[in-house]
């Protein structure tokens, strides 16, 4: 995510204000209809409610039904789900419309909505290892989320607006549209079944495999076979023109502009190519088939890594945010976090994803790091673990993450740097990471001091001086 320029922005107090409403009151779980029990959640550290550390999803099959023009979706959602451990209840985080019904593997199943979760009672308990299905069918108005990682001030999930709707969920709006397990360490892939009025293009996460138009009404279906976080899920809806640019290995590069878009919008996406075989160069294979950008009509909204279609704002942006959500395919999406404390493993990567671009194109690493060790010394120091929501996309997130990358890179040099950053992506591709994940790489390849280098920067809370000739030294 790139929502720091978006608080930099001049416009923004004003966007803010726009988007910020009261959130609608959830029933507290102390309401609890009979026979059902209080849900233990995922276990997060910033989201402990959560999740259910007793569900491995491994695939949604989401059929959804909308219409741009009202703020309404009927959808139909079949998880195939394995159970961790015994199972005398199923919940699922759920703060989405009505729901009209729940089957277990075929059979009607009692279920109960209840605060921001959906608990289904099986028959009899699942038992620990059991694969099985459940289908969810719900409809009627997507439950107004907003960020609390921003303080409120960015709504999220499905929305539907000025005709057209899009799907922006980081950190926890996923759940506002479809059942889910909605922490990024139960990662799936998805199938998408997306019926529109006619007129309407759909685009979304993964490769479109069929369209179909009758009766009014255009069915698209997309496929995800790896496997992404909840929040890392898109759908865009509205007048939009598909462009496609020609992709290095085999990669499809589709972009969803809407009609009448500026060029000098567009022009942010014209590297998209070169960027993703750089990156590859350095962090190994781009991790799906598939890649572009959707822009919203909205030109107030943070630009987010969603999955194989990065979300933009309709206003110009420099290509480094480009490149940084490109950058989160790896970092996020196909390594996605273990707990959200870590979020310092998508953002400081991301960011300094930045950098090693900037020196590709010859420019000199000095004035960025200078610009991240100055935004980091006017706020608050704090060590790299989140401890709190409001601390996900702040400054320390973003730029420390970058400066201890940078500082490990000083330490091993530019050849084992690399060698890190690669093995870290080809050992975890497609898996949760935590912190220790990471550390044990670099330590592997890096020895004992690379670890050194690394800890003023990881714990904290106090801001390191930079190390003699950390801006001086020519950084290849
Ligand atoms: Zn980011």
């Amino acid at each position: 995510m790139k929502r720091l320029i978006l608080l930099f922005l001049a416009g923004t107090s004003l966007a803010l204000a726009r988007q910020t409403a009261p959130q609608l009151p959830a029933p507290p779980l102390s309401t609890l209809p009979d026979g059902f029990s209080a849900p233990s959640g995922y276990g997060d550290s910033i989201y402990p409610l959560l999740g259910d550390a007793g569900l491995d999803v491994t695939h949604y099959d989401l059929s959804l039904r909308s219409d741009p023009r009202q703020d309404v979706i009927s959808g139909r959602a079949v998880l195939s789900i394995t159970a961790l451990r015994e199972l005398n209840q199923i919940s699922l985080d759920f703060a989405g419309p009505k729901v009209l019904g729940v089957k277990l593997g075929g059979r009607a199943a009692q279920h109960a909505q209840v605060g921001e979760k959906l608990l289904i009672l099986p028959p009899t308990p699942v038992t620990a290892g059991t694969a099985f299905t459940l289908t969810v069918a719900y409809s009627g108005t997507p439950a107004l989320q907003y960020d609390s990682s921003t303080g409120g001030g960015l709504r999220l999930g499905w929305i539907t607006q000025a005709g057209g709707s899009y799907v922006l969920s980081e950190p926890d709006g996923a759940h506002t549209f479809f059942p889910c397990n909605d922490v990024p360490a139960d990662g799936a892939s998805f199938s998408l079944h997306l019926d529109v009025p006619a007129g309407y293009t759909t685009v979304a996460s993964g490769v479109q495999t069929r369209q179909v138009t009758a009766a009014g009404r255009t069915r698209t279906d997309f496929e995800l076979a790896q496997p992404i976080p909840t929040y890392a899920l898109t759908v865009h809806v509205g007048r939009l023109k598909l462009e496609t640019q020609a992709g290095p290995a085999g990669i499809q590069i589709r972009n969803a502009f809407p009609v009448n878009l500026p060029d000098d919008v567009k022009a942010t996406f014209a590297q998209t190519p070169a960027m993703i075989g750089f990156l590859a160069e350095w962090f190994g294979p781009y991790p799906y088939p598939v890649y572009g950008v959707a822009v919203s009509a909205d030109p107030q909204i943070p630009a987010l890594e969603t999955a194989t279609l990065s979300t933009f704002p309709a206003r110009p942006e420099q290509p480094t945010t480009a490149l940084h959500e490109l950058a989160h395919q790896w970092f996020g999406n196909s390594l996605r976090l273990g707990d959200w404390s870590d979020i310092w493993l998508n953002e400081g990567f991301a960011t300094y994803a930045e950098l090693l671009w900037a020196q590709s194109q010859g420019q000199s690493a000095a004035p960025l790091l200078e610009r991240w060790y100055a935004r980091l010394a006017r706020v608050p120091a704090r060590g790299l673990p989140a401890t709190q929501s409001l601390q996900l996309f702040d400054s320390s997130s973003y730029f420390r993450g970058a400066l201890a990358l940078h500082a490990l890179r000083l330490n091993v040099g530019d050849g084992r740097f690399r060698r890190i950053l690669a093995d870290y992506v080809g050992r975890f591709a497609g898996r949760s990471v935590r912190t220790a994940d990471f550390l044990g790489v670099a330590q592997q390849i890096g020895g004992q001091t690379a670890l050194d280098a690394m800890r003023p920067w990881l714990v904290g809370p106090q801001l390191p001086p930079f190390p003699k000739g950390f801006f001086t030294q020519a950084v290849r």
